[in-house]
């Protein structure tokens, strides 16, 4: 295998035991509220009032961690990847519905008294933070579903998701504070405002001390180009030469143009250009929206804040004798970077790339590939599902056969390397098996992740 750049490799060494500390760490914090309530358990309040105790403790120990989880925190988030990770943020979200459902369910079915609680007009205020951070945390959920259907823009729903969680996390956190249970001992005090500081630290550091850090790596926009397919690249030089970071060939950055390194969001893109060269760094965007259609408006000179490298995505973190590249429209970009990075390396090692677009018009970076294709290493095939009439080339949607005309019999230690969106990346991924490329060799990236 050709060495990846050491410093961008490097951040995979390691892994499996930082994995494995992350998840004890977790499984430590998550359940560290109910370990305090058995050391200063109460029997008196009998079973079933502790066990709503233990929910709801359990539910807000989760809670805080949700934070933590989203906070794109590179020592936690690079062992996992940012998708994995996002993805484990939902479903955690399911089990603290469950169990802020539970708490006061448990409480209702043991004494129909309590029931009483829910009236939000005469019930104590300790009760009525509790109603509070139980609806917020639902319409927090709901608005999280079905956003698209709402019609949130993506950055309406990040601040809204985000004032939410604030409330669901501060009015459950009162309402331990004003019930007092296993919270009125001095140690026990110290502990839960330890356990505060340090999740209201981690927002601190995500929305101040990153920020401040990527305004002093900051980027200047060298070029914009047109680059097909309704796409522009965008290229980037770091103001001060030592703010460049090294990545791996397939890996993303979250990048927020002009404005300023504290706005909330930051968009993903992929890196389409060489790894060997992450002093001049380029991506190329397709306009779809309120911030991509923009691109190609900014001019040169424009600040960029760049939060990057990361993901998994990169054949830098396997030993492969070939790959097959395969791309739907703008999930090119990856490829693009892995193919300008294999050939600065001087790697020999073959690829096929299948280029899958709507039509001719469609097709991202022709000038660049036309260029790369001249390696006789390097095999382009794209795939139009509505081409004109008059063209020659592959159509369809990519499926084993495309593949099995240009591949080898033998494929050997090939991995595959599939991106683009969600349904065609999991056709594509179906593809590259079929074709007889081994599950564990076929990686993807979903240009998705709500
Ligand atoms: C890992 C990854 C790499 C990507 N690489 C590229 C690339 O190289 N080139 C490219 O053109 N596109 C890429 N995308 C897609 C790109 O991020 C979205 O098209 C862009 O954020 C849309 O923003 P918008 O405001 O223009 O459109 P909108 O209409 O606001 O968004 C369209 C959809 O994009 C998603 N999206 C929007 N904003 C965000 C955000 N801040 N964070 C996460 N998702 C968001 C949402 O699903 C939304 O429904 C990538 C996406 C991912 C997840």
């Amino acid at each position: 295998m050709v060495p990846a750049a050491a410093p961008a490799r490097a951040q995979w060494e390691g892994r499996q035991a930082r994995v494995v500390a992350w998840r004890l760490g977790y499984l430590t914090l998550a359940l560290a509220p109910l370990a305090l309530c058995l050391i200063d358990l109460d029997p008196g309040r009998g079973f079933w009032v502790n066990l709503s105790v233990a929910a709801g403790f359990v539910a807000l120990s989760l809670l805080g961690l949700q934070f933590l989880l989203a906070a794109r925190w590179p020592r936690a988030t690079t062992p996992f990847g940012a998708d994995v990770l996002l993805q484990f943020h939902r479903q955690v979200t399911v089990l603290i519905v469950v169990l802020a459902l539970g708490h006061p369910t448990v409480l209702f079915v043991w004494d129909s008294r309590f029931l009483g609680l829910l009236d939000v007009v005469s019930a104590p205020m300790r009760a009525k933070l509790a109603v509070l951070s139980v609806v917020a945390l639902l319409v927090l959920v709901a608005t999280s579903i079905w956003r698209t259907t709402l019609r949130l823009s993506y950055p309406a729903w990040q601040t809204l998701h985000a004032g939410l969680a604030l409330v669901v996390a501060g009015a459950a956190l009162a309402h331990v504070i004003m019930i007092g249970y296993y919270v009125d001992q001095r140690w026990e005090q110290v502990l839960w405002i330890a356990y505060t500081a340090a999740f209201v630290w981690v927002g601190v550091y995500v929305r101040v001390v990153k920020p401040i850090g990527r305004y002093r790596r900051r980027f200047r926009v060298v070029a914009v180009t047109a680059e097909g397919g309704g796409s522009h690249g965008l290229e980037l030089e770091p103001v001060t030469p030592a703010a460049a970071r090294a990545f791996a060939p397939g890996q993303f950055a979250w990048i927020m143009v002009g404005r300023s390194p504290f706005a909330l969001t930051y968009h993903p893109f992929s890196y389409a250009s060489s790894a060997e060269h992450p002093e001049r760094v380029r991506f190329v965007i397709r306009g779809i929206g309120p911030f991509t259609a923009g691109i190609g408006d900014v001019r040169a000179g424009a600040d960029v804040y760049v939060d990057g490298p990361w993901g998994h995505f990169s054949p830098d973190r396997v030993d492969a004798s070939a790959w097959v590249l395969i791309a739907g429209g703008v999930g090119i970009t990856p490829m693009l970077s892995i193919l300008l990075t294999r050939r600065d390396r001087g790697d020999h090692r073959p690829v096929w790339l299948f280029q899958a677009a709507r039509d001719e018009e469609s097709l991202v970076a022709q000038d660049l590939l036309a260029e790369l294709a001249a390696d006789p290493g390097v095999t382009v095939v794209p795939i139009l599902s509505r081409p004109a009439a008059t063209w020659t080339g592959e159509r369809g949607r990519v499926d084993p056969d495309h593949l099995r005309r240009y591949l080898p019999a033998d494929l050997g230690e090939v991995h595959a390397f599939v991106c683009g969106p969600p349904g065609m990346t999991d056709a594509a991924c179906a593809a590259a098996q079929a074709a007889g490329i081994a599950p564990r060799a076929v990686h993807s990236e979903r240009f998705s992740m709500v």
